[in-house]
């Protein structure tokens, strides 16, 4: 019982919580610097929106401030010309230095109360630029015109995509309150290119918009709009001009970059190996259970196993016993583990047998089929083993020693024995029948088992493969068949009887026992003939006896011939015989003599010995012949006879001279049981009559009777209460009315008496026949 030593198993929830730890800490670590950067990027943003909003409206001021300026440049020149009357060439002169000031003007007009052009700066128009034609610029006149505004501006001039203009008017008041216009063209885009300062345009896109439209726009073209943006409305009605920066997309500073992509990578290189460590302590866990489960497996594997195991190692020494093998042995793991030759439970007889093995073993000459040895108890008691020896490989392939299972097989051996005597047992009972026992193969014949007997009487060859092939064999697979067969060549008779069978392996079988029956069949043919011969004798003394009432009988009708002889004579001896009355005579004594012959002839063929002999018979005829031979006897003995009718009964197929002698016995033992009977009680009663298809006949007597302990004596041969009896009358009668295929036997007669009865079949010709 060799245990593995396993390291202290953690809780798993001390598990859980210390693998969840990193886990945690890498998250936390990674949110954390997420939040950093959100919270940096954040204020960034935040920062810049502020600094941009500030940029913007000191943008939109910068704009304002030059546009007032331009107004305030043309209230000058518009107050000289009210006061003064500025003349063309002074005009020109003073709006060439203002257009000269401000290069976003491009075009002075002045226009009088009518509305037509007086003079304009630059002298020709450039190509494209807008006229006093432009409904823009002519609804601005008239509103400068119309009204008592000091300035206006006109709706965005879009003539020109490249050259966005927005007009600007001032009145010209003059003395007799006429007014005439200034107009001021102003090209937004030189605007824009002029007043956003080289600061603001290296930080931001500057565009101005109207409504969705891009009016103009100020950047440097190698940088790219970042997202960040914002506008600002200019407040320059009737427009709606709006003034956007976008600021240009920041380049990250390298070092923060980099130092953020270390720390991300850092972040999930530790998520990473957090979760592969966690894997592989799952794993780990996971193998340690199943390596838990299967030691525990393995434990009560060894501890319920009934097979002892014991290994050694490759000195011999014994390094690890299961508990069976301790239990087998009667030690304990201590006393064993480490024993090396002789072992504690060698029995010292059969020490030099267990060395052999040992060494064998260890040679690596084991046998694979096993050795059987035996082996000592703690308590010196002896027991039969079985050991299968193994080479003990270890995991890497090493030859580490030697391993080997033991089974007892004490009880297996005591069965085996007591199997094996079991079997000689029958063998020899078998063997010991006089009767020829078979089992042979329902389907190939193949002879599965025999007994001495049989092989003799049938002279099988003693050898394997053999077949039962015995042609006399009458065989029926319903109900077992019993028949008898004669061996012509050894002069034998067999009684054999054959039944189907299953045999041990479940196929069908033919199970045969032949008994010879020679000598049975010799005493029976014996006992036949001696029957017979008693039978004659039987019939000769009853001849003797009869031999009286006989020839009293034969006296009758031989004293009747003589007195009708007589009478024939005196009849003859008259003159005129009466030939009628000697014809009646004549014909009296042939009747007489014709009784007298069937006497005699009745007589010889019952005193005649022969064999039975079947024929169609009469019972009328038969129980005449019967009570002529007996009408002398029943005379003398004063019986009364009475015969039932059987005129309506069928012929019966039998011996008719032995059915008269039966019924000839049992009449004559009836009149003689009544020889002490009161004359007027000395009935005898024949009764014959038909019951289903059997013939029935009872004699039945009014004498002594027979008690209960004789009925089956009386039958037996040479019983007879009578001092000159022969006690074979009944035993011949029951032979002869069994080999007809009936019954006799007796029975008391409730009157009184006895009564005998006898039955036969009322067969048909064909099924009498006998050969
Ligand atoms: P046996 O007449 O020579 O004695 P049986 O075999 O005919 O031989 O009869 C055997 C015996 O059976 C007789 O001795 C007699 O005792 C008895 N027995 C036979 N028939 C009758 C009967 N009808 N009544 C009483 N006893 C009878």
């Amino acid at each position: 019982m060799l245990k593995l030593k396993t390291s202290q198993a953690i809780s798993p929830q001390k598990t859980r919580w210390l693998l969840t730890l990193p886990s945690f800490a890498a998250a936390l670590f990674t949110l954390v610097l997420a939040a950093f950067l959100i919270m940096t990027t954040y204020t960034e943003r935040s920062t810049l929106n502020t600094s941009m909003e500030q940029d913007l409206l000191w943008q939109k001021q910068a704009l304002k401030i030059r546009v007032d300026n331009i107004t305030h440049q043309l209230r000058t020149v518009a107050a000289s010309m009210s006061t003064d009357g500025l003349g063309s060439a002074e005009f020109t002169a003073r709006t060439f230095s203002l257009m000269q000031d401000s290069p976003e003007i491009i075009s002075l007009e002045y226009l009088d109360e009518t509305g037509q052009e007086r003079w304009h700066t630059p002298n020709t128009r450039v190509a494209g630029q807008p006229d006093l034609r432009n409904p823009q610029l002519i609804a601005l006149r008239d509103s400068i015109l119309d009204s008592e505004l000091e300035s206006s501006f006109s709706k965005l001039i879009m003539d020109r995509p490249d050259a966005p203009i927005m007009a600007l008017a001032v009145p010209i008041k003059l003395n007799y309150n006429g007014r005439h216009v200034l107009i001021a063209q102003v090209n937004l885009r030189t605007l824009l290119q002029q007043q956003v300062p080289w600061w603001i345009a290296q930080r931001y896109q500057i565009s101005l918009w109207e409504n969705e439209r891009l009016i103009a726009g100020k950047f440097e073209r190698s940088h790219d709009a970042g997202k960040l943006n914002q506008s600002i409305n200019l407040d320059w009605p009737p427009n709606t001009l709006t003034l956007t920066a976008h600021i240009y997309e920041q380049k990250r500073n390298n070092w923060q970059t980099a130092l953020t992509i270390v720390v991300a990578g850092l972040s999930l290189l530790m998520l990473g190996s957090t979760w592969a460590l966690r894997r592989h302590i799952n794993e780990r866990q996971k193998a340690e259970s199943q390596l838990r489960q299967e030691q525990a497996l393995r434990e009560s594997m060894e501890n319920s196993l009934v097979t002892g195991i014991r290994a050694m190692d490759l000195e011999g020494r014994l390094f690890y016993v299961n508990r069976a093998f301790c239990e087998m042995v009667g030690c304990t793991q201590e006393q064993l583990l480490g024993a090396s030759h002789p072992m504690p439970y060698w029995p010292p007889e059969e020490s030099e047998q267990c060395m052999a093995i040992y060494r064998a073993i260890l040679n690596g000459r084991a046998d694979s089929t096993g050795y059987q040895m035996r082996f000592m108890r703690s308590n010196g008691e002896r027991f039969d083993v079985r050991l299968y020896a193994a080479k003990l490989i270890d995991g890497d392939g090493v030859h580490t020693g030697w391993i080997s299972a033991i089974y007892d097989i004490t009880e297996l051996q005591r069965e085996r024995e007591a199997l094996q005597a079991s079997h000689e047992r029958f063998v020899a009972v078998l063997n010991g029948l006089d009767a020829a026992v078979s089992v042979s193969d329902a389907n190939t014949g193949e002879l599965l088992l025999s007994n001495r007997h049989f092989d003799s009487a049938f002279n099988i060859p003693d050898r394997h493969g053999r077949y039962c092939n015995i042609p006399f064999v009458h065989r029926n697979k319903g109900a077992p068949v019993d028949s008898e067969w004669f061996d012509d060549f050894h002069q034998h008779w067999y009684q054999v009887k054959s039944r189907s069978s299953v045999w041990v392996d479940g196929s069908e079988v033919w199970l045969e026992i032949a008994t010879d029956i020679t000598m049975l069949k010799n005493a029976q043919e014996r006992e036949r003939q001696q029957k017979e011969q008693l039978q004659q004798t039987t019939r000769l003394i009853s001849m003797g006896e009869m031999a009286s009432s006989l020839a009293h009988e034969l006296n009758q009708p031989l004293a009747a011939i003589a007195s009708y002889a007589t009478g024939c004579r005196n009849v003859l001896a008259q003159t005129e015989p009466n030939i009628a009355q000697l014809d009646q005579a004549i014909e009296k004594m042939a009747a007489q003599a014709k009784r007298a012959g069937q006497i005699i002839r009745g007589i010889r063929e019952f005193v005649q010995r022969r064999a039975p002999h079947r024929k169609r018979c009469e019972i009328a005829d038969l129980l005449e012949t019967v009570q002529t031979l007996l009408n002398a006897e029943v005379k003398k003995s004063q019986v009364k006879l009475t015969v039932s009718d059987v005129s309506e009964l069928p012929p019966i197929y039998a011996d008719a001279v032995m059915l008269e002698q039966v019924i000839f016995n049992l009449m004559k033992n009836a009149i003689e049981a009544m020889a002490d009977t009161p004359v007027s009680q000395r009935t005898l009663d024949v009764n014959v009559r038909r019951e289903h298809d059997m013939l029935a006949v009872t004699i039945a007597d009014r004498g002594t009777g027979i008690n209960p302990e004789q009925m089956e004596q009386l039958f037996k041969p040479f019983y007879t209460t009578k001092g000159s009896g022969m006690g074979m009358g009944l035993n011949i009668c029951r032979s002869i009315i069994e080999h007809h295929h009936g019954r006799l036997w007796v029975e008391a007669n409730p009157q009184g008496g006895s009564c005998f009865n006898f039955t036969l079949p009322l067969s048909l010709e064909s099924e009498a026949y006998e050969p």
